[in-house]
């Protein structure tokens, strides 16, 4: 099933001379923003330079760190009046970035949106609980607006109160639900406490952290449903940047709106479709908030394999975002590696938390975890021996000595929103 399936299925030639197209009118749009005719006289460059898609090297990258200094208005291309509505990043680290929508802006976004749920087979027969954070966060609003634009019936439920939650599911007959996986899971607990099957659900779409293939088997096996992952970034809008279709191995992402291109992080220059890099991205039809080459942080590649439901090339899984990336003693560590491993073992819950600390100059990793209701014996030789198998198996992934403590099952805390499992207390280095 397709949205808009002319844009969706568009010719490898159509698609370059739209792009090329909505490029140049994107570079006309970033013109009324200082930062922009800033960095082209820096570059030695205007407009008029960039004729082909090839062109686009020519153009220096965008930061967050550029985004944060233009706070809050610095980077918008419309007048005020023009603006309808802004969202703001989470702003975990320094100030947030502002993200101003124009009315087009705001179609195009659920437009976006609407071609992802189609995508997955939702239709207005579908009603939908979307159990995010509705703030300024854009994925409440953004799956709102883009679900009431297919016709679903949607629960605009929020987070919170998760026995209730439930009963929406069960009372409405929800067959689709929008949340984070930390949040699923935390569903899938509760639920079964309550003895709740929640027989009407069938799909569900996860965002806003990285997880991983086994989060999706235990996922689909204790909520029964279908799982599918949600990319997206404040920046560009919000959620519907990539999504998975119906073969789930890789995302799309609509290139009629993103121009992407994948880069080494470290010397920015271009890698082919296999190789692992930064995802940077041009928007194509944002008008507010237009961005030449932003660096995303987000690590993934441009899979080389044509997809049998007929949409463009699409990306790999987020292997994770270089602010979730940890570095210990040297290596780097990415907090869904841990959930990963902890969930190919019964001994353990899925439940986690994660202590850096620096003693004696040195990097050291605490990691706490739930041992699963079944294993939960209390006898000590069990336990050493159970925490010695985390760690081994944390060790032989991670390739890092880790301390793992276990505790009891429900100890950890739950997360309704993005999960904050790291606390880092090194401190300034
Ligand atoms: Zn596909």
């Amino acid at each position: 099933m397709f949205w808009n399936k002319a844009m969706e299925t568009i010719s490898a030639g159509d698609l370059e001379a739209l792009q090329l197209k909505r490029l140049k009118w994107t570079l006309r749009q970033t013109q009324q923003v200082s930062l922009y005719q800033k960095k082209m006289k820096e570059a030695g460059i205007t407009p008029d330079d960039i004729r082909s898609l090839d062109d686009l090297q020519k153009i220096p990258f965008t930061t967050k760190k550029d985004l944060q200094a233009g706070y809050p208005f610095g980077l918008l291309a419309v007048p005020k009046r023009e603006i309808v509505r802004i969202h703001t990043t989470s702003g975990t680290t320094g100030k947030p970035t502002v993200v101003g929508y124009t009315r087009a802006d705001l179609g195009n976004w659920s437009e976006l949106i609407a071609r992802n749920m189609v995508m997955v087979g939702l239709t207005d027969e579908d009603t939908f609980q979307n159990a995010v954070n509705y703030g300024l966060f854009t994925g409440g609003l953004g799956f709102h607006y883009g679900a009431e634009r297919v016709g679903m019936t949607v629960v605009p439920s929020a987070t919170g109160n998760t026995k209730r939650q439930i009963e929406m599911i069960e009372d409405f007959g929800v067959t689709a639900i929008h949340c984070t996986p930390s949040y699923a899971m935390h569903l899938a607990e509760v639920a079964e406490s309550m003895g709740a099957e929640l027989a009407t659900l069938k799909t569900g779409i996860f965002g806003a952290e990285p997880w991983s293939e086994s989060m999706r088997a235990e996922l689909e096996k204790r909520l029964g449903l279908t799982a599918y992952d949600s990319y997206g970034l404040s920046e560009m809008y919000g959620p519907g940047v990539a999504f998975e279709c119906r073969e789930r191995d890789g995302l799309h992402i609509w290139h009629d709106s993103y121009l992407v291109e994948i880069i080494d992080p470290v010397t920015g220059e271009a890698l082919g479709p296999g190789e692992r890099g930064e995802l940077v991205i041009t928007p194509l039809v944002k008008e507010a908030m237009p961005l030449l080459r932003y660096r995303t942080g987000d690590v993934t590649m441009l899979m080389e394999d044509e997809c049998p439901c007929g949409r463009g090339q699409k990306i790999a899984r987020i292997t994770g975002r270089s602010d979730d990336m940890l570095v210990i003693r040297g290596i780097n560590v990415f907090p869904s590696q841990i959930e990963h491993v902890l969930l190919s073992l019964p001994e353990v819950g899925e439940q986690f938390m994660v202590y850096i600390d620096r003693v004696k100059h040195l990097d050291e990793m605490t990691i706490e975890v739930e041992m699963s209701k079944a294993s939960f014996s209390g006898e000590l030789q069990d336990l050493a021996r159970v925490q010695r198998h985390v760690a081994g198996a944390l060790h032989s992934t991670l390739g890092l000595r880790t301390t793992v403590k276990l505790v009891e099952p429900g100890a950890l805390p739950r997360f309704e929103g993005k999960a904050r499992r790291v606390v880092d207390r090194r401190g300034a280095i």
